[in-house]
């Protein structure tokens, strides 16, 4: 076991590849499985893929902004993890959502998706993904 310095995560080898926040994200992946990890570490890598992104970790969830926030990990389960992405249109027409909810007292849509393999982030997420981050981009 090896414990990165920086953010506090536990990994199984030395040196592991990860993404390496600072301390209060390391609090909120701590005791999560290698697996939802390895998800986490793959939803980050794609969005900085996307374009450069910061986040912080809050009580109950992580929040990923370009410009502004523009997503939200809600929760990493044993072997998954939870995000949203919120939009102003309601994007039925999707195979990747769990569920889409009007946010009470504003017009965001919060459209809900559980990643449970890596490869769950195929081309309609990524699509997704990137339609996020442009509104992260707007001022
Ligand atoms: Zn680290």
């Amino acid at each position: 076991m090896w414990i990165c310095s920086s953010c506090n995560r536990a990994f199984k080898h030395n040196n592991q590849a990860h993404y390496c926040g600072d301390k209060t994200i390391g609090d909120f992946l701590a005791g999560k499985s290698e697996f939802s990890l390895s998800l986490f570490d793959a939803l980050i890598a794609q969005f900085n893929e996307i374009g450069p992104i910061q986040f912080y970790a809050t009580k109950s969830m992580i929040v990923i902004a370009a410009t502004v926030r523009f997503a939200y990990i809600i929760n990493i389960g044993k072997n998954f993890v939870d995000l949203v992405l919120p939009f102003k249109i309601a994007y039925e027409d999707n195979l990747c959502f769990r569920k889409i909810a009007l946010v009470p007292g504003s017009d965001d849509y919060n459209h809900h998706l559980r990643l449970m393999f890596v490869e769950d982030l195929n081309e309609e997420v990524i699509s997704y993904l990137k339609k996020a981050y442009d509104n992260g981009k707007a001022i």
